[in-house]
């Protein structure tokens, strides 16, 4: 193997620049050349590369996005795309493509290598959706960005004695909720992975407030439906009108925090070395701290266990 590409896709998440940082240095380190894709798949079916030296990741560590930007691309979605996408890297004599995003990127990437191409996975989401890693890159920045916002709700909550609902993004996954939730003191967490009794929720914050409490924070995560549907259930119930805060694109900007820069370090110097060693169609994770690579058909196969021990421990500490 003599070059490499890298390319990111599907939503950005803070530390995907890390990630390309990385795997740009790790390659040159080892000798390879190393292009980049524009664009993700966009940029594949569409010749768009460049070759990357030392100083074109330089100042990047830090910033949020991605320098290669990053697109949806429908086209690649049917075999023509993915065979012009192949045969593009195979004209260039590319040996290894990495592909840093959430899990449809995952899914083109498993489509490519059937068609020849060596390919590794990054997680880059902040979803924390992907199985076969604790956390994906992105999901460690989104979480303070958002227990920032829940803090600074808080100050003016328990000045005004209110209750306020927090949309939070993870799509299908609850974990972004969870884990903010639990940082931040959340009263009631809503995931997908979880059923919920509206009038529980509802019964819940009306007790807590005649127990003296000052506050109230539901955080929901977007699987889980509107932030506006669930205040006026509430309304409906007890009278009580939280008010709701959607956290929104803020929650993928901004500057990736140590771990998010370490974990995307990490990941992008071992997908270059195990393309060198000849690896190929893998997932690539951190598990416990330590680096595994894991059939890439089988991470886009296997739905994420939900973290029901963090779940438990939250409702526990909220009462
Ligand atoms: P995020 O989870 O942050 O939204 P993602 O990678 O899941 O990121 P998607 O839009 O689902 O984002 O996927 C990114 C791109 O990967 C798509 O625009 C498409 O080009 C490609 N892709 C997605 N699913 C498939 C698939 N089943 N087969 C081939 N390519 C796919």
């Amino acid at each position: 193997i003599k070059s490499i590409a890298v390319l990111t896709s599907g939503g950005d998440s803070q530390g995907m620049n890390a990630a390309v940082r990385a795997v740009v240095r790790s390659a040159l380190f080892h000798g390879l050349e190393v292009y980049a894709v524009q664009r993700g798949y966009y940029g594949l079916i569409h010749d768009d590369l460049r070759q990357m030296d030392l100083r074109s990741v330089g100042d990047i560590i830090q910033r949020g996005g991605t320098i290669l930007q990053t697109a949806r691309c429908k086209e690649f979605m049917t075999p023509e795309g993915q065979e012009l996408a192949a045969e593009n890297l195979r004209r260039r004599g590319i040996g290894g493509l990495v592909v840093i995003g959430g899990d449809g990127s995952y899914q083109g990437a498993s489509k490519l290598s059937k068609l020849g191409i060596r390919t590794m996975g990054l997680p880059g989401t902040i979803d924390n959706d992907i199985p076969f890693t604790d956390f994906t890159i992105g999901f460690d920045t989104a979480v303070s960005i958002c227990v920032d916002a829940i803090n600074k709700l808080r100050d003016t909550m328990t000045s005004h004695e209110r209750s306020s609902i927090v949309e939070v993004m993870g799509r299908h996954c609850g974990e972004i909720a969870l884990y903010a939730g639990l940082a931040s003191g959340a009263e009631t967490i809503l995931v997908p992975e979880i059923d919920y009794d509206i009038d529980e929720v509802a019964s819940r914050m009306r007790d807590n407030f005649a127990h003296g409490k000052r506050h109230s924070i539901i955080l929901i995560s977007e699987g889980v439906g509107r932030g506006e549907d669930i205040s006026k259930q509430i309304t409906e119930r007890i009278g009580i009108d939280p008010r709701v805060t959607v956290l929104g694109h803020i929650q993928r900007g901004g500057t990736p925090t140590h771990n998010d820069r370490i974990l995307a370090s990490r990941l992008g110097d071992f997908a270059v070395r195990r393309l060198i060693e000849g690896d190929s169609s893998k997932g690539c994770g951190v598990i416990n701290g330590e680096l595994v690579a894991t059939d890439i058909h089988q991470v886009v196969s296997t739905k994420r266990p939900f973290n029901r021990e963090l779940y438990e421990l939250a409702q526990r500490l909220s009462q």
